[in-house]
């Protein structure tokens, strides 16, 4: 078990922001967390369970204790003739799960390659890129509940996923932490490959297999979203807003046509980075904070910005991607502190 006090959180976000937490406690097993969760001083502190850090905002120093698993881990859990369930450490690196499926010939999450962050956060966040959600892979979720400390393996159908939702997000639920993720794979090839310009990607490549699906998201994302490690940013820092069908017409009289994407009959979900850009802020520098030239749904740090800069920045879009189309955008960073 790792204790450290007035640690620093820098290379624990990916906006690389300086600052610290009061306590740093990183467990290696689930005894180990149990111990801290018994502990009366973690109980009587304010704390946060963090992964990679990627989705989140430190608007400042955490006076309190800052959580982190350290189990890790890829375990066939069971197999058939066609599929494969995979038992992975909450710590384990995502792409790093996502290499091991593909490097097996297992497929499912080959599209979600390259999202930043840890599985357990994953399986919280709902994470989703061309056209897949983790969700759709998702068997169980081990979780403690942090009140009782009692263990409990939630079905996929007890997450209550939703777009970058989940059971665990809803803060009116108690806090679990999650040690372990399953997840179903197809060993037969089965693609997901119609969304954004994935086959327009994968026309350079000789054939259409699970290697050269990874290496094409790859690509696609690399040349369109900022390296955290090379420029602070968070991926998107705003969801898609999901507005009716009688706003989403009223919206195309106003301003003609309008990309979207029909989720249903009543509801239509609509790119947030559109609406940034069309109120000019892509690429716009305000002090310490950028919007991405590439992607306007991106703000990176461009150098020593603080969390409070980067919360400004996000409102000043907010605000005004508000008054221009009465759409409200909903951060999907967590903002902390
Ligand atoms: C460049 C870039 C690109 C991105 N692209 C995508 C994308 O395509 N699709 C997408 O969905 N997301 C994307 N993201 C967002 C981010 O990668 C995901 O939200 C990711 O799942 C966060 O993982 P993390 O380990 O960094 O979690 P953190 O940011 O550390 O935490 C996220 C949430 O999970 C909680 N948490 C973390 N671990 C645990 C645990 N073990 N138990 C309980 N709670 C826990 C935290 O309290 C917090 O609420 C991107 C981010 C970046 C920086």
């Amino acid at each position: 078990m790792k204790l450290e006090q007035n640690y620093s959180l820098k290379e624990h976000n990916t906006f690389h922001l300086q600052v610290k937490a009061r306590w740093f406690m990183e467990y290696e097993n689930e005894d180990e967390l149990i111990k801290i969760l018994q502990d009366e001083y973690f109980q009587e502190s304010q704390s946060i369970h963090i992964g990679g850090g990627s989705n989140l905002l430190f608007l400042g120093d955490y006076n309190g204790v800052i959580l982190h698993s350290a189990i890790r881990g890829i375990k066939v859990k069971e197999e058939t003739d066609t599929s494969v369930t995979l038992r992975i450490g909450a710590a384990e690196l995502w792409d790093d799960v996502v290499a091991y499926a593909v490097k097996n010939g297992y497929s499912g999450i080959e599209n979600l390659s390259l999202i930043p962050g840890e599985t357990g956060a994953a399986a919280i966040q709902n994470i989703g890129a061309y056209g897949v959600e983790i969700k759709d892979v998702i068997e169980s979720v081990e979780a403690y509940n942090q009140l009782d400390i009692v263990k409990r393996i939630f079905s996929k159908e007890e997450c209550k996923y939703g777009y970058r939702s989940s059971f665990f997000k809803n803060e009116h639920n108690d806090p679990y932490i999650i040690t372990y993720v399953a997840i179903r794979l197809s060993k037969q090839p089965s693609y997901t490959l119609e969304y954004g310009n994935l086959k327009e990607e994968l026309s350079a490549y000789d054939e259409i297999n699970l290697t050269n699906i990874r290496d094409a998201v790859i690509a696609i994302r690399k040349n369109k979203l900022p390296d955290p490690k090379e420029q602070g940013n968070a991926g998107s820092f705003f969801m898609n807003p999901v507005v009716s069908m009688t706003k989403y017409n009223h919206l195309k009289s106003t301003f003609g046509e309008f990309p979207h994407y029909v989720i249903s009959d009543t509801e239509v979900k609509i790119p947030a980075g559109w609406l940034i850009e069309q109120c000019g802020f892509k690429g716009k520098k305000h002090g310490t904070v950028g919007v991405y030239e590439k992607q306007a749904l991106v703000l990176v740090n461009l150098g020593e910005a603080t969390g409070d800069e980067i919360a400004l920045a996000a409102e000043s879009i907010r605000m005004a991607v508000e008054q221009k189309y009465g759409i409200s955008l909903v951060p999907e960073v967590k903002y902390v502190g």
